[in-house]
């Protein structure tokens, strides 16, 4: 597998999927034919995370090719990511209580032989410690293989969620923390109480294509429990208005400011913020960190070839500067950097977050009834 760290290997690789494999694209997705074979997925989950390419972007350049119905898959499965996102935003306490009980259980962990065990891809679970390198080599890994990924650590393992979502921030490339939380707390059952995913024997054999066999799991393990119940807090994402001549932070989640609500204000200089291992709570692998630091300089190249004013900094350098905004983080450990040092922002948001995020208060079919009037908001 192959992520090529640029806009323009983002678009290559859009454009490619959208003509040769989006047409097959809901037949085939929940097959994982492994990593020599990802054409029946699109693999921009690095881009989108990063903000590379936007989902507006992804979609649009879907619904060039074919319809909505025939299309709609896709499009609610590129929509997930901004639910997640918008749920997360709603109730930014389960990603403050994710790093506090994963602060505990680290501890009480750091010894244990099956949990070692799993790190290294050392248990008696053949398919899983194939995925265990895969995510290490490759930093991605298919969606259903995550969903059985976490499943068998949880469930089969009889380890914490927590560590596990940790490991997956680590490899990933399109490590984030809404889809990642969220994901391993939904294959847990904490996420809709009472109801957790199941990985099976028949269900991976069919959907790898008998890749692997003799498979043994728990499969009928109850869902874990949580007394914790998150209720909604309301917030602001309303963008303020005096922007002009202002100093802009571009973080690593919007990493193409040309194609952003923003691109047409002047600003005085924008400065793309860098936050390597020192100040975060999971520290990533090197291959994420460089993939990270290779993406911020892609869109430093971008800017420069169109004499925009701008330079890579350190998060930490922040507080020196001064009259900023800053295009929204989201919730994660670049706005937790933010809040712990007290360094007040002025946020601007995308517009598809603003209007999107309204919808986030309740599950993900209620959300998909208003993806049609999403899309309509596009042009
Ligand atoms: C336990 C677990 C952890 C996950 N962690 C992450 C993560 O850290 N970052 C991340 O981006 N996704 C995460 N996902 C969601 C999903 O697995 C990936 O987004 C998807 O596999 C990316 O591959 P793709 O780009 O080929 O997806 P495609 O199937 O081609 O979908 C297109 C785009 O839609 C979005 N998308 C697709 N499926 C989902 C989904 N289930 N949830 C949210 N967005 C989705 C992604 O942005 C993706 O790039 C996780 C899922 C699970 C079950």
């Amino acid at each position: 597998m192959n992520f090529e760290a640029s806009r323009a290997g983002a678009l290559d690789k859009l454009n490619y999927f959208v003509e040769n494999n989006l047409s097959e694209y809901s037949k085939l997705r929940n097959f994982d034919y492994g990593p020599e074979n990802r054409s029946n997925i699109s693999c921009l989950s690095p881009y989108i995370t990063h903000g590379v390419i936007n989902e507006k972007e992804v979609i649009k350049r879907s619904l060039d090719k074919y319809s909505f119905s025939k299309n709609e898959k896709f499009i609610q499965e590129v929509l997930w990511r901004t639910y997640w996102k918008g749920w997360l935003e709603l109730r930014p306490n389960v990603w403050s209580d994710y790093l506090i009980e994963l602060n505990k259980i680290r501890e009480e962990f750091k010894d244990n032989r099956n949990y070692l065990n799993a790190l290294e891809g050392k248990t008696n679970i053949e398919c899983f410690n194939s995925w265990v390198s895969e995510l290490k080599e490759n930093n991605y890994l298919h969606n259903h293989t995550r969903m059985w990924f976490a499943s068998i650590w949880i469930f089969t393992l009889e380890l914490p969620w927590q560590l596990g979502a940790e490991f997956f921030l680590q490899h990933l490339y399109d490590g984030d923390a809404a889809s990642n939380t969220l994901g391993w707390r939904w294959v847990a059952g904490v996420q809709t109480n009472g109801k957790h995913y199941l990985a099976s024997e028949w269900n991976i054999k069919k959907f790898t294509n008998n890749r692997f066999s003799n498979i043994k799991l728990n499969e009928n393990a109850p869902p874990k429990i949580s007394n914790k119940t998150y209720s909604i807090i309301k917030q602001d994402f309303s963008n303020s208005t005096n922007l002009e001549n202002k100093n802009l932070l571009v973080f690593d989640n919007n990493l193409s400011f040309e194609i952003t609500d923003f691109q047409n204000l002047k600003f005085k200089k924008i400065f793309l913020i860098s936050n390597k291992n020192e100040n975060r709570f999971i520290k990533l692998s090197e291959k994420v960190v460089k993939f990270k630091a290779l993406l911020i300089n892609d869109q430093e190249q971008r800017l420069k070839a169109k004499s925009i004013n701008c330079q890579v900094v350190d998060i930490n350098e922040i507080e020196n500067i001064d009259n900023c905004c800053g295009l929204y983080p989201t919730v994660g450990e670049n706005l937790d950097y933010l809040n712990l040092n007290n360094l007040k922002v002025d946020f601007l948001y995308r517009t598809l977050d603003q209007y999107s995020w309204q919808y986030c208060n309740k599950g993900f079919f209620n959300f998909k009834n208003y993806i049609p009037k999403i899309i309509s908001t596009f042009n």
